[in-house]
């Protein structure tokens, strides 16, 4: 159960006030919170939402995720989640013929798993660790304070004066606008659908999450336990329905003639959106909050991990410009893949030689997976392997 305004914590100050206040209790936000109890400090979250909160999500959690994961104190047990050993590419070419290649994480797994049932993993981490969590409390406000004064934070319910604020209040995050950081580049704007299936675990073994490519968009498929799968279709525009969505992906369409639809579709944007600052003054943004990348990527939940792991350590140095250094390494792999996947999103010729290509030589499928999930350097590629990978594709 949650609570509403809740026990009380001490800061370092001695006051009641929090050392650090959060707006948001996502995933980020929650992450945040368990990285900076972690480290000693007091932490108050505050979010609009009533626990567990669901959100349109591929539900697919990467090994480096899972490191992350791990290092926040959350270890997922096999009964809480489902395992994939890797990334299946399909898809069907202009004249027809189906292409379907796969390549497996060079090392670890990665899990699917229902998004409430991951959030309360988070929301119990974070319980356990002491954190103050204040829901259905909508952050209303911020005033600097004069001099030395701390800042004000305004909730519906409270008044708070944090040694830090930090914004995990999403892709429309009121804190950012707050703190004067809005300056951003977006690259992609698509919409998520996402829809559960319950299907049946001896028709088909699913320890691969698939991505099935077509001229629409991409659909995902993640299992998230041994009954159950969860579809993200991904698109630049909204498909009205489930129905229509997969009439567009013929292949996955026609697989899940036995699945039944369970619980209700849910959608939401997904932006790749690179911020120009994510820190000012005592304010830090994390999560959505602070640029995102686009959701096939798969990398989303993974970022927030790492970038909570970071805002931990600068949080207890009192230091968030080693924050702001760090976001910005952190975001370039996941913005270089984005980056790449749109590339074959927007070009078919471009997707199909490089599915054949993959197809034809697994091991360069293999290499692209070990830099996405960030096992090899990207240097791997070199000019010239860039450019073998190029003129393989090419000549597909
Ligand atoms: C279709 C789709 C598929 C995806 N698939 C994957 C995937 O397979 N793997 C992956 O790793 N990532 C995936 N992602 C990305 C991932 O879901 C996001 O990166 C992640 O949800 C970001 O978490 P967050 O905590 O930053 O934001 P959110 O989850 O949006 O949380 C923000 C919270 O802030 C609260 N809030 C907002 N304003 C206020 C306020 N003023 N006061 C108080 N509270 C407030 C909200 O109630 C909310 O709970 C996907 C995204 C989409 C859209």
């Amino acid at each position: 159960m949650y609570s509403q305004a809740s026990q009380s914590v001490r800061s370092s100050t001695g006051t009641d006030d929090p050392d650090v206040f959060i707006a948001g209790g996502g995933p980020a936000g929650l992450a945040c919170a368990i990285a900076a109890a972690q480290r000693g400090l007091t932490v108050e979250v505050a979010d609009g939402m009533v626990p567990p909160i669901d959100k349109a999500c591929g539900e697919g959690l990467m090994p480096d995720t899972l490191v992350a994961l791990t290092r926040l104190g959350l270890d997922l047990r096999p009964t809480e989640s489902a395992i994939f050993r890797g990334i299946r590419f399909l898809t069907t070419d202009r004249s027809g013929r189906h292409l379907s290649t796969e390549a497996t994480f060079p090392q670890g797994e990665g899990r699917g798993i229902r998004r409430i049932l991951l959030h309360q993993l988070l929301l119990d981490r974070a319980t356990a660790l002491g954190v103050r969590l204040s829901w259905q409390t909508v952050v209303q406000g911020i005033e600097s304070g004069q001099g030395s004064a701390r800042s004000v934070v305004r909730t519906n319910r409270h008044t708070v004066r944090p040694r830090f604020i930090i914004g995990a209040d999403g892709h429309q995050s009121l804190v950012r606008a707050w703190a004067g950081l809005e300056r951003s580049t977006i690259r992609a704007r698509r919409i998520g659908l996402r829809q559960h299936f319950s299907i049946d675990p001896t028709s088909v073994q699913r320890d691969f999450v698939e991505v099935h490519w077509s001229d629409y968009g991409q659909a995902y498929v993640t299992p998230v336990s041994p009954t159950e799968i969860c579809i993200a279709f991904v698109a630049d525009h909204k498909f009205p329905s489930i129905e229509e969505a997969l009439s567009h992906f013929p292949v996955l369409q026609q697989s899940l003639q036995a699945a039944v639809p369970s619980g209700s579709p849910r959608g939401s944007i997904t932006l790749s959106r690179k911020l120009h600052r994510v820190t000012d003054g005592n304010i830090a943004l994390i999560g959505d909050a602070s640029g995102s990348v686009d959701a096939v990527t798969g990398e989303g939940l993974g970022l927030c991990f790492r970038q909570a792991l970071a805002l931990g350590d600068a949080l207890e140095a009192g230091d968030l410009a080693l924050y702001q250094r760090d976001h910005r390494a952190l975001q370039r792999l996941p913005h270089f893949m984005a980056r790449t996947l749109l590339l074959l999103d927007h070009s078919p010729r471009l997707r199909n030689r490089t599915l054949r290509a993959f197809q034809r030589r697994p091991p360069l499928f293999q290499q692209h997976l070990g830099v996405h999930v960030g096992d090899a350097p990207v240097r791997i590629f070199g000019s010239k392997g860039l450019l073998a990978t190029l003129t393989f594709v090419l000549a597909g």
